[in-house]
């Protein structure tokens, strides 16, 4: 099916040709028609899916349909807003609507926290159609009063349940008090919990419900696997995988940004060239870091859950999961970063003992079974097999550095028949336990 048949006008046509896309994803069949009539959207939607292009596209062609209604100062209004929870996804969504905009004459900006304000500011003095923007330094603009929203006409919650995970809801509320009342809104979440049916009672008006996925589901093309391992072997485990198996591009999430910097300091000790993102890297090192490794200069990209939200890396193949969420739909939106947009892609989880209960919490949520798998030379110890399945995550502190038998035992010697790994199973340093044992602090 052409996306012209969905509607599209020729210069948006045009710009869809120039990005590669030949057919439109299910969302943006979905989405794209009920847009353009006008009318509100809940759409379930994971990232990955083209949902940016679903709603950008018919947002710009019905921004074309009407005149904007200046500001009495005759001041070229802000037409529509998009509220994203990270940077990164401001700035990956403003990124694609700026291309699907190319040939019409809509302007696009980004504004998120932080970077320095003050260009912020003096580009939004200038002509601007579409603003992306994360809720905080939103405000933060509107106080300053260097951006009025009281012509918005559309507005566009991306990621909405993640947002709600992150805390903004004050800001969002404070935000759509800003609006005015008639106008279009859409709403895209991965998830549907509670707060977020509740939200969208509120927000929207007889809306469109679309889904793409089953809810909570995953990209049916992510392949997943999950490893069961000995929490102080994880580390060994990811090197060998990554080496043993030659992948390129492997992005790994951590619970901790003390634990996205440790292993990516390992990771580089094994010879497999890493860097670490989380909150307390400046936006520069953050955006730094995603551009070599999807230019593919950097291996591995180590992350926290916020800091790679919304990363959007065209046919990324390998997502690990070095520890497991604490919230299951985290790991949907984790492996949602794999597979899009048609492309396969794989997504491995390492799940120690006292991480049985996530692991199952996950099997539920995404409603499918997986057996635990294991590789030779990373068997899991007796001792991690006894440990008492309901005890928190964190617990099991003390046990890492417990100099248990297990330790140099020699039970690793299987993997090592593949010596082309960048590290081939091997037995545990007396000191790393003890290391891996504040990890989850
Ligand atoms: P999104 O879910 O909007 O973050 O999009 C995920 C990725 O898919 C982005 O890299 C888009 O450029 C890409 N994409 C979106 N729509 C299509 C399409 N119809 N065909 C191929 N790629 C697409």
């Amino acid at each position: 099916m052409p996306f012209a048949s969905l509607g599209l006008n020729e210069q948006l046509v045009q710009a869809i040709n120039e990005c590669g896309y030949t057919e439109p994803t299910p969302i943006q069949r979905q989405a794209i028609p009920v847009v353009l009539k006008g009318g509100d959207l809940l759409a379930g939607a994971q990232t990955g899916t083209g949902k940016t292009a679903g709603f950008g596209l018919p947002m710009l062609q019905r921004l074309g349909e009407t005149d904007a209604k200046p500001h009495t100062n005759g001041r070229a209004p802000v037409r529509a807003l998009v509220l994203t929870p990270t940077r990164e996804l401001a700035a990956q969504v403003e990124d694609n609507l700026r291309e699907y905009a190319r040939h019409t004459p809509f302007r696009t900006l980004a504004v998120f926290g932080g970077v320095n304000i003050n260009p912020q500011m003096k580009a939004l003095g200038r002509k601007v159609d579409i603003v992306v923007a994360t809720p905080g330094r939103l405000l933060d603009l509107v106080s300053q009063r260097a951006l009025d929203l009281s012509r918005i006409e559309i507005l566009v919650l991306d990621e909405a349940d993640r947002m709600l995970d992150m805390g903004f809801i004050r800001d969002i509320r404070k935000i759509l008090a800003m609006l005015p009342k008639k106008r279009q809104n859409l709403l895209f979440s991965a998830t549907f919990s509670e707060e977020i049916k509740a939200l969208s009672q509120d927000l929207l008006n007889n809306p469109a419900m679309i889904e793409t996925a089953v809810r909570n589901a995953t990209a049916d093309t992510v392949e997943q696997a999950f490893y069961g391992v000995d929490k102080g072997r994880k580390r060994d485990l990811l090197s060998y995988l990554i080496g043993n198996n030659n992948w390129q591009q492997v992005l790994v999430f951590t619970r901790t940004k003390h634990g996205s910097n440790r292993l990516a300091k390992q990771l580089e000790q094994d010879g497999l060239p890493a860097m670490a993102i989380h909150g307390d890297k400046s936006q520069g090192a953050r955006t730094r870091a995603l551009k070599q490794f999807k230019d593919g200069e950097l291996r591995v990209l180590v992350a926290t859950d916020i800091a790679a939200r919304g990363i959007d890396i065209s046919e990324l193949p390998h997502v690990v999961n070095f520890e497991l969420p604490h919230v299951p739909a985290d790991y949907v939106h984790r492996i949602g970063r794999t597979g899009r947009a048609g492309s396969s892609g794989r997504a491995i989880s390492l799940v120690c003992h006292e991480e049985k209960p996530q692991f199952k919490a996950i099997e539920k949520l995404i409603n499918k079974r997986y057996e635990l798998e294991v590789q030779p030379g990373f068997e899991p110890g007796p001792e991690d097999r006894m440990m008492p399945a309901a005890k928190p995550a964190g617990n099991g502190r003390g046990r890492g550095g417990n100099g248990s038998p297990r330790q140099g035992a020699g039970r690793n010697g299987a993997g090592r028949s593949k010596p082309a790994a960048a590290a081939a199973p091997r037995s545990n340093k007396p000191s790393r336990p003890q290391r891996h044992a504040r990890h989850d602090a």
